[in-house]
C-alpha cells in the first residue's frame, strides 16, 4: 500500500499548500481519504481525478471535506464526463461517479452547504454516496478500511486502511484519548496530528501537541510515527524533538508529495 500525502496543513492552509488529503494505491485501487481545502488541484497533479476509486472522509470539518465541491463540479460539469460529444471529448455512457463514505448525519450537512446557493443535490449526484458508522467495516477493492471514533469537536473517526496483513492508522483530529492508542495498537504506521504548539489555553481539548501525539504513538507500539495537520507556522525541528522525546524513537513530518510504502 502506498499513501502519498496530498495535504497536510491544519484547518487553514500553508503557503501554496492544502489541508487534510491522502491518496492511498493498493494494486491499482485507488482511495482518496479525507478531500479538505487545497487537495483537489494537489490530487490532479499525481492522479486524474476520474480514476479514484473511492473516497472517505474522517469527519466535517472544512479542512477534511470541504474540496468534494470543487471535486463534485469536475464530476457533474467537465466536458469529458459529458453523454453527448463536447470540446473534442467523445461523450460518454459511464461518468466518472466514485464511491464516497462520509459520517452519519453528512448527506443532511452537505445540502445544507451546497444549498445556499441552490445546488443542495450536487455532492450527492457527483458521487455515490454512503454514510458509515462506527462499527461498520468496509472491503474497498484490495483495502479494509476500519474506524474509530475519538473526541474532537465533532463526530470523528480515525480510520484504519490495511491490506495483506499491513496496517495504516490515521488518527483524524482529537484530543488526547486512549481510544486511538487502542486502536492503533502495533500499528505499522500511524499518521497522527500534532496541530497544537501548545494545550488550548481555553482548557476545551480537541488536538494534540507534537509531544502528545509522540507519548500517542509509544502507548500504541506504533512501528512508524508520522506527524501530520501541523501548520508551516510552527517550527519543524522544535515539534519533531517534542514528538521523539515522548515517543522514544525517530519521528517523520508529513510533507506534500511524501510518499510512505505501508
Ligand atoms: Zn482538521
Ligand atoms: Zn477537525
Amino acid at each position: 500500500m502506498h499513501v502519498t500525502v496530498l495535504g497536510k496543513s491544519p484547518s487553514w492552509q500553508d503557503a501554496a499548500g492544502a489541508c487534510s488529503g491522502y491518496l492511498v494505491e493498493e494494486d491499482g485501487f485507488k482511495l482518496l481519504l479525507d478531500c479538505g481545502n487545497g487537495v483537489f488541484s494537489k490530487l490532479r497533479r499525481i492522479c486524474d481525478y476520474v480514476d479514484v476509486d473511492a473516497v472517505v472522509i474522517s469527519h466535517l470539518h472544512a479542512d477534511h471535506f470541504l474540496d468534494l465541491v470543487p471535486y463534485s463540479y469536475a464530476l457533474s460539469y467537465a466536458p469529458r464526463q459529458q453523454p453527448v460529444p463536447v470540446a473534442g471529448w467523445p461523450g460518454t455512457d459511464d461518468p466518472a461517479r466514485p464511491e464516497l463514505y462520509v459520517p452519519s448525519g453528512a448527506t443532511g450537512v452537505f445540502r445544507a452547504i451546497v444549498g445556499c446557493w441552490g445546488n443542495d443535490d450536487l455532492i450527492e449526484n457527483a458521487f455515490r454516496l454512503h454514510e458509515y458508522s462506527a462499527s461498520d467495516e468496509l472491503g474497498l477493492g484490495p483495502l479494509r478500511i476500519r474506524f474509530c471514533e475519538v473526541p474532537h469537536y465533532t463526530v470523528t473517526y480515525a480510520v484504519e486502511l490495511s491490506s495483506n496483513g499491513s496496517r495504516f492508522t490515521f488518527g483524524a483530529d482529537c484530543s488526547p484519548n486512549r481510544q486511538l492508542v487502542q486502536f492503533a495498537r502495533d500499528t505499522d504506521v500511524l499518521m497522527i496530528e500534532a496541530t497544537l504548539p501548545r494545550p488550548e489555553r481555553t482548557g476545551v481539548r480537541g488536538h494534540l501537541t507534537p509531544g502528545e501525539a509522540g507519548e500517542h504513538g509509544r502507548l500504541a507500539g506504533a512501528r512508524k510515527l508520522v506527524l501530520t495537520h501541523y501548520s508551516d507556522e510552527m517550527d519543524r525541528e522544535w515539534a519533531r524533538a517534542q514528538a521523539v522525546g515522548s515517543y522514544g524513537g525517530p519521528v517523520e513530518l508529513a510533507e506534500e508529495g511524501a510518499v510512505y510504502t505501508v
